[in-house]
């Protein structure tokens, strides 16, 4: 995994979407395996929609933490972490997650971590090679924007 660690505050949702745009840029591989993961930060099912056309955009794939498949919100086959999927993808987006050893287990190959988290002290930040601290209902669909104006 990689060491350098950056962690980006205070900036509008377009300036965040910018900043991981590129960073994304940097470091996913151009056929490397993306893949775009979800917890209970995100909110609700419905956000799942979201994530997955960010995923189709980076040709990726989705998943989740236990705490989206508990409440329902996507299948168990999606899950990541001790008692879900080991992953090694190139590059590990996660979306409201706070990153308990549990959910870190399941994401200790990928190769990058990319996170987005409304907490400073989120402890998913202490691995991301990257993150950003804002309001993911805001940032992912920036996100989604720059990358379709950029295409
Ligand atoms: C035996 C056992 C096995 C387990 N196996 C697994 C497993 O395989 N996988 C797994 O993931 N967990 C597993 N867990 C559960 C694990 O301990 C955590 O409960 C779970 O990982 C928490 O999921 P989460 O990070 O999505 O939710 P939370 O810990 O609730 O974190 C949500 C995060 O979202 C952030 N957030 C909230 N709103 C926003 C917003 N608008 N924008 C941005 N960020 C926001 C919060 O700051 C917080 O950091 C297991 C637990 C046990 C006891």
């Amino acid at each position: 995994m990689a060491e350098i660690r950056e962690k980006l505050e205070n900036l509008t949702p377009e300036e965040a979407a910018m900043r991981i745009a590129k960073k994304i840029r940097e470091i996913a591989p151009r056929k490397g395996k993306v893949i775009v993961s979800g917890g209970r930060g995100i909110g609700g099912a419905a956000f799942f929609g979201t994530l997955e056309e960010l995923a189709k955009l980076l040709g990726g794939e989705l998943a989740s933490s236990r705490a989206g498949v508990a409440a329902g919100w996507i299948p168990y086959p999606y899950q990541v972490g001790s008692t879900g999927r080991r992953v090694s993808p190139d590059l590990y987006i996660a979306c409201g997650i706070s990153g308990t050893p549990q959910h870190r287990l399941g994401i200790k190959d990928a190769a990058h971590i990319i996170a987005i988290n409304s907490y400073t002290n989120a402890p998913i930040f202490e691995i991301a090679e990257f993150g950003v601290v804002g309001d993911l209902r805001l940032v992912v669909p920036a996100l989604i924007r720059h990358l379709h104006e950029v295409k």
